[in-house]
């Protein structure tokens, strides 16, 4: 998006002065994008994230303006409206968004890559025109609905049903656990039209909101990242015209799992925001909490968790800026893709523990970010694959790739 191009132009401009080019190995793009996305952060989201948090409140004026920064359609084409970006600014983007509010992270992050890079991968260009062109700006956001009360991690094992009708398909079944299921304008389905075929029998579709024949479940009451919607999409009947058939019939299955690869180093990403958010203020903490007459920084173990957690989330870094790399250099990257998201996941549920820990009884009460980065972090171990089924696809590509069984 223009805006964003712009923002990086003045901002490259800017840097050339304060020599923020020594940061990082990071091209000046990336950096600038970075810095961009921190300032937003810090400004527009970091100051209440605790209060959505608190109230249940979807950010709406903050994803319009993440919109406007072109941070809701990064790597599609500017041609449909995109900033034509790559995986590893959208990676960079995600961490430092999420490290000022973890919900408008996953909010970003569904719509970028589960929604609109699934139907930009597989869409005709009519379906791209309808269903990516009004969904970069920020003004609406899209959904993306595998999930069902019957089967997460087993997805191939889908019971929603698509009829196929004259010029429709109908739909019923339920759909769970869907993000933005509250505001999103269009979801991506999965259903199946011959259960016999298992994994083989699902298309997927892409189906706008509202329409008739599908209802929207309860909010649901979560742990962490209470800011965005999570809800069952409950169809009944519910006409969905041929046209919008995403990819071939029969083909939702792989439609799904290429999208959940590309997902996957968006919520590695916002790992990451949540790991980084619990250091900084474990640091911050402990730098100015005296213990025994000396500050916390000063002591040995505190010293000790401070460079784990720091090795810990470096770590998880590299491999999802890695798994950005391939992808954008069109290399396989479904292995460390989950690699990424696995260590990424890891890394926040350790860093906010530990960012508690530090802080003591001050990390235990909500005055205090730590217990709401704890509660965030918890969700990315669960979403987009399990860290048991990241595990699965890991060592699946790796025995693949030595050439065993
Ligand atoms: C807040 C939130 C938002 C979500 N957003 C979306 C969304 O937008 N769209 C969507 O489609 N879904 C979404 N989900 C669903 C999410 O992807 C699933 O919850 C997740 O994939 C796990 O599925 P499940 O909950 O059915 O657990 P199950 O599949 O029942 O798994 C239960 C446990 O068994 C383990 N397990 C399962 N199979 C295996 C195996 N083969 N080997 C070893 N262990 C195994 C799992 O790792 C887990 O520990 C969301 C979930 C939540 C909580």
């Amino acid at each position: 998006m223009a805006l964003l191009k712009n923002t990086i132009t003045k901002l490259t401009a800017f840097a050339g002065h304060r020599g923020i080019a020594s940061l990082s190995a990071l091209s000046e793009t990336h950096q600038m994008l970075q810095k961009t996305c921190r300032d937003f952060a810090d400004g527009e989201l970091k100051p209440i994230a605790a209060k959505l948090d608190r109230e249940h409140l979807y950010p709406r004026d903050q994803i319009k303006k993440m919109g406007e920064l072109g941070l809701m359609g990064m790597t599609i084409p500017e041609e449909f409206n995109g900033s034509g970006l790559d995986y590893l600014a959208y990676a960079i983007a995600m961490e430092e968004i999420s490290r000022g509010c973890a919900s408008a992270g996953v909010i970003m992050s569904v719509n970028n890559s589960l929604y609109l890079g699934t139907i930009h991968q597989w869409g005709t260009r009519e379906q791209k025109e309808k269903f990516i062109v009004p969904f970069t700006s920020g003004e609406r956001v899209g959904s993306f609905a595998l999930s069902e009360p019957g089967n997460g991690s087993d997805a191939g094992a889908a019971s929603t049903i698509a009829k196929e009708e004259g010029n429709h398909f109908a739909l019923t079944g339920t759909k769970s656990w869907i993000t933005s299921g509250y505001e999103s304008e269009a979801v991506v389905v999965m259903a199946t039209t011959d259960k016999s075929l298992k994994h083989k029998g699902i298309s997927s579709f892409i189906v706008p909101k509202p329409i008739e024949g599908l209802e929207l479940g309860k909010k649901e009451d979560k742990l962490g990242i209470r800011a965005s919607s999570t809800c069952n999409l409950i169809f009944d009947n519910c006409k969905v015209p041929k046209e919008n058939l995403l990819g071939k019939p029969g083909s939702g299955f792989k439609v799904a799992m290429m999208g959940l690869d590309a997902g996957r180093i968006g919520i590695a990403g916002q790992a990451l925001g949540i790991a980084q958010a619990s250091l900084e203020v474990a640091a911050e903490y402990a730098s100015k909490r005296l213990a025994f007459g000396t500050p916390l920084t000063k002591l040995q173990i505190i010293q000790q968790k401070l460079a784990e957690m720091a090795v810990r989330l470096e770590s998880a870094r590299l491999l999802t800026w890695r798994a950005a790399w391939l992808k954008d250099n069109k290399k396989p990257y479904t292995k460390e893709a989950a690699m990424a998201k696995l260590a990424a996941s890891e890394a926040a549920t350790f860093l906010s523990h530990q960012c508690i820990q530090i802080l003591g009884g001050m990390g235990y009460v909500s005055d205090m970010p730590a217990e709401r980065h704890y509660r965030d972090a918890r969700i990315t171990e669960i979403y987009e694959g399990t860290s048991e089924i990241q595990k699965l696809v890991i060592a699946g590509n790796l025995i693949k790739e030595l050439g065993l069984n």
